[in-house]
């Protein structure tokens, strides 16, 4: 079951390789047909969702931002298309997070022009439950996001002076949005029953940390890293002995495990996403996204 998860999302990355060298070509053909003063825009291609929500944010419809990731596939060691290498080459800016996808970091390394390394700006560390000296999902704490959003605008602002100063006031509300989120997790998770979250993969550290949450990752800090029996084991174990009430699964990996494990139990399965995609970017995007995960949080704990 856990090896088919694994291979569904390879094979998902595949398809989704093929669909975005298909869109790339399509959005190619249709800029040469309409012109316009839209053309000369400046080309953001970000690696992964969180990194084109900030790019998006604070570009506005003055940039064009491209997501490496397409919409749907598990980002963790993504593999690149010979398109999406040329892309890399092509754009005027690069967002990537070293470590998190090597194929990125090798084309942008070989390729790339201007390039923001996001670890070089928010420093990342070992988180509880992690199991690694450099936890890559930052994004799940917001006030860890938040500390790109200077450097990006700065990036935005030398690729097009002209728009600095829109970029800097966009920056600025973003920040003011990313700390209301931080304020409203800070507040809706200050009295709960419980602090124990057992997640899908170790996404949820920074998270955790944070808002003094404790994780219990049922894969690694990869979803690639399948659980051994002896884990799922401990973790039904826990689960009895600490009355946990809820096994969170992820919208990008099977729903399966925690569900085996949550029946075994008496817990119930919920979603709680880790932002590594985005399903419906039409009506999501992070903010509501990790409001969702704060109403899921508060449910499973007992929050009030
Ligand atoms: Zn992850």
């Amino acid at each position: 079951m856990v090896f088919m998860t694994t291979r569904l999302v390879r094979l998902a990355a595949l398809f989704a390789g093929v669909a975005l060298a298909g869109s790339a070509a399509g959005c190619a053909g249709t800029g040469m047909a309409s012109g316009g003063a839209r053309a000369g825009r400046p080309s953001v291609l970000a690696a992964f969702y969180p990194l084109v929500f900030v790019a998006e944010q604070i570009g506005g419809p003055e940039v064009r931002v491209t997501n490496l990731t397409t919409p749907g596939v598990e980002p963790h060691d993504l593999e690149l298309t010979p398109r999406q290498v040329g892309a890399i080459a092509d754009a005027d800016l690069v967002i990537y997070l070293k470590g998190f996808q090597p194929a990125v970091d090798e084309a942008v390394e070989q390729n790339a022009g201007r390039a923001l390394e996001v670890a070089g700006v928010v420093p990342l560390t070992s988180t509880p439950g992690s199991g690694t000296d450099r936890d890559p999902h930052f994004w799940l704490d917001p006030s860890k996001l938040a500390q790109l959003i200077d450097p990006v605008s700065e990036q935005l602002a030398a690729v097009d002076p002209g728009h600095a100063h829109t970029f800097a006031e966009r920056a600025t509300t973003l920040h003011t949005e990313l700390a209301e989120l931080d304020a409203d997790y800070r507040s809706g998770l200050a009295s709960c029953a419980r602090i124990e979250i057992v997640t899908a993969h170790a996404a949820f550290g920074y998270l955790a940390e944070r808002y003094r949450l404790e994780q219990i990752p049922i894969a690694g800090v990869s979803p690639d890293q399948e659980p051994a029996p002896d884990r799922i084991r401990q973790i039904q174990q826990l689960v009895q002995d600490r009355g946990i009430t809820t096994i969170f699964f992820e919208r990008l990996l099977s729903a399966d495990l925690a569900e085996t494990i949550a029946g075994d139990t008496g817990a119930t399965a919920a979603l709680l996403d880790p932002l590594e995609g985005i399903t419906d970017p039409a009506t999501n995007d992070y903010l509501t996204v990790m409001r969702a995960n704060l109403a899921a949080l508060r449910k499973a704990l007992s929050c009030t």
